[in-house]
């Protein structure tokens, strides 16, 4: 199968525009990806016919709607292969996944002294909810390091482990680099421990097939808005035996069986994690991303990102003194880069005002940062719906910022 990009493009209502009198190239699509128009009309539906809150009604629209939020779970499950919906939790994203996760495991699972195993390369929001948790509970975090060329350091990994090791928590795809990490690898060994791991797929849900059975996973967290799906919906996937035994996160309505001043019992899973109303609408537009990639097909998304991420890489070669940071050899369409000295928001700024999308900074990846010793990157990041004139574009304008900044 192959991807009509016109056809495509013509579905992104956002993309034809023009910022500062240019057509708009976006490449921040690992900040967030665009809504295609079946996903904005399946939100704007929700409101426009059958808007009412779910779960608690008797009444038609109640019905109709909790239908509607209850089938997206289901294409949760079918998407990444969960055994059973009740292994698909509703969050706001990969954030409160995390923290969900996190803050549950802490109450019980996690004691003083316990280890969880993080990467260099993680993303702020599978850094901090640990580091919330050494202060809580005084559990250690350990660090796996990266190498030069931006991949997991498998040795040093494996060395990690200890006998207080009770955790690991790593990153799919790097969101600064696009390493893909061996994260079957990493789930086997950690199982020949004893550990469970927790994959956060932000960055790679929707770039590359994930079968949470055939990994093994014991947990797989992602946002809907980097995946073509409404912000403020996410998705915490757990293995049932761990989900039955962790404590509810937060409190409040739908997370109950029967409350009483006497005592309280909570609700089945998935329900005991979702207290309060949820984003229904938001989980209702996921329905309409997953159809939506479903058509294009996966497979054939991948192989056209990567198509043109090597044809981006080979031609911003020839930039002056562009610098790529992270090369690993298992990579997606993400692309981080230096020019020269300059600093990263000097480049982004001028490229804005090209018309150009393009994230500067440190990518909520600040440890990474450090490591590689730099301020930030700036980093084009692409979606199916991006084009070869789009990256020619770029780097006729990367050219004219290099002369710029000289
Ligand atoms: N993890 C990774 C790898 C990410 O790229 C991001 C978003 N940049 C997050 C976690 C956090 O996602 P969200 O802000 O949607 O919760």
């Amino acid at each position: 199968m192959t991807l009509d990009i016109r056809k495509i493009r013509d579905d992104f209502p956002i993309l034809n525009q023009t910022v500062h009198g240019k057509p708009l190239v976006y490449f921040d699509n690992a900040a967030t990806t665009q809504k295609p128009t079946p996903v904005i009309e399946a939100e704007a539906d929700v409101y426009r016919k059958i808007n009412s809150n779910i779960h608690r009604g008797v009444h038609h629209l109640s019905n109709v709607c909790t239908e509607a939020f209850e089938e997206v779970r289901k294409k949760v499950a079918d998407f990444v292969n969960a055994d059973s919906r009740e292994e698909i939790i509703f969050t706001r994203g990969t954030t409160e996944s995390v923290n969900l996760l996190s803050s549950s495991l802490g109450e019980t699972y996690l004691q003083n002294g316990d280890e969880v195993i993080l990467s260099e390369m993680e993303h702020h929001s599978n850094i901090v909810p640990w580091q919330l948790l050494e202060k809580r509970k005084g559990i250690k975090v350990k660090v796996i390091p990266v190498t030069d060329q931006g991949e997991l350091d498998m040795e040093a990994f494996k060395a990690l482990f200890s006998a207080q090791t009770r955790m690991v928590a790593i990153t799919h795809i790097s969101n600064v680099m696009g390493t893909i990490n061996p994260i079957k690898e990493v789930i086997d060994f950690a199982h020949s421990k004893d550990v469970p791991v927790m994959i956060d797929g932000a960055q790679a849900i929707h770039h590359v097939p994930v079968d949470v059975q055939e990994l093994d996973c014991d947990f797989y967290v992602f946002s809907g808005h980097k995946m073509y799906a409404p912000t403020g919906v996410g998705v915490l996937y757990g293995k049932r035996k761990w989900l039955e035994q962790m404590p509810p996160y937060q409190g409040g309505g739908e997370m109950i069986d029967k409350v009483s001043f006497s005592g309280t019992s909570f609700n089945d899973l998935p329900y005991k994690f979702e207290a309060g109303t949820p984003n229904y609408a938001g989980v209702i537009g996921l329905g309409a991303a997953l159809d939506y990639l479903l058509n294009q097909g996966l497979e054939t998304i991948w192989e056209y990102e990567h198509k043109l991420f090597e044809y981006a890489l080979e031609k911003m070669k020839s930039v002056p003194d562009i610098r790529f940071i992270g090369e690993a050899k298992e990579h997606t369409s993400v692309i981080s880069f230096l020019l020269g000295n300059s600093h990263p928001f000097d480049v982004g700024t001028l490229l804005d005002k090209l018309g150009f999308a393009l994230r500067t900074g440190h990518h909520c990846a600040q440890p990474l940062m450090d490591k590689m010793g730099i301020p930030g990157t700036v980093r084009a990041s692409f979606a199916f719906y991006n084009s070869r004139e789009e990256v020619d574009r770029l780097i006729d304008a990367l050219n004219r910022v290099s002369v710029m900044l000289g």
